[in-house]
């Protein structure tokens, strides 16, 4: 059975083939990853919009060198002692070493276009960009540094939604940042959501909708539930496009939808009217 193994093992010319190029997700063109790097991970051809790191979309957004992380110390504990197949620390000490980073949330302040602003970012490859106490806690926390900086807020989500490992604390956080949300608003400082592919459950369902100004980027999958529960629970089948970015601008659910290489200029633009 040798031959099956070396099969399964890519060969140095194939793992070299695959460190130069990459395929589309959506028309499957094969592309040179050089290029797509310049493109802004953006498909040439169809302009399918790849999911980025945190890093990435923070130096496409922030003006060079304006970044300064807050927090980024804060670290996440097992509350509950929850226990899957594997336990939650364990989950957490994996992630935490693939991604470098302590929980699945960047904040810091930045400048856009020289107007400075606090921003958040998700972190979709930690624990699929879950919302458990250490994200909410940094939501509020850039919230708070926003209002006492007379600032606004911009949140760049991409989740699957409330970290179950923490039980109720997890749920918790979609009324505590939307507590720290609606102070907020009350002095009248702009607070923009961005919503990347995916953003799903508690954070769509809480400050991923309640932003002054909501954008979405091209194609992105946006809904509470997943579709496949949706239709199982209506009995019914679901339009064409359902929880895509498009099909929910239609129905007014968000704002504008905004291609990547756009979407330093429209922040930029946005603060600008919402400062002045
Ligand atoms: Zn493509």
């Amino acid at each position: 059975m040798a031959w099956f193994k070396k099969k399964e093992t890519p060969s140095r010319e194939q793992k070299a083939e695959d460190a130069l190029w990459s395929k589309c997700n959506a028309c499957q063109e094969i592309i040179y990853k050089k290029e797509l790097e310049r493109n802004l991970s953006v498909c040439p051809k169809c302009s399918y919009h790849f999911p980025i790191r945190a890093q990435e979309r923070l130096a496409i957004v922030a003006d060079e060198g304006s970044f300064t992380e807050f927090n980024q110390a804060l670290a996440p504990v097992d509350p509950i002692f929850f226990r899957d197949v594997k336990k939650y620390s364990d989950r957490l000490n994996e992630a935490q070493q693939k991604t470098g980073l302590k929980d699945a949330f960047i904040t810091g302040r930045c400048e856009i276009h020289k107007m400075p602003t606090m921003v958040g970012v998700f972190v979709f490859d930690f624990l699929g960009g879950s919302l458990g106490s250490v994200v909410g806690e940094k939501i509020v926390r850039m919230v708070e540094k926003a209002m006492d900086e007379k600032v606004g807020a911009i949140i760049f989500t991409s989740s699957g939604g409330a970290r179950m490992q923490e039980g109720i604390l997890s749920l918790m956080q979609m009324a505590k940042t939307s507590a720290a949300l609606s102070l907020f608003r009350k002095e009248r400082l702009p607070y923009i959501s961005v919503l990347t592919d995916p953003t799903t459950g508690g954070v769509t369902a809480s400050f991923g909708m309640l932003g002054d100004v909501i954008l979405a980027e091209p194609g992105a999958m946006i809904g509470f539930t997943g579709p496949r529960v949706i239709k199982e629970t209506i009995k019914a089948d679901l339009p064409a496009g359902f929880q895509r970015a498009e099909y929910l601008l239609k129905h007014g659910m968000i704002d504008l939808i905004v291609e990547r290489r756009k979407l330093k200029a429209t922040l930029g633009k946005l603060l600008d009217l919402l400062y002045h």
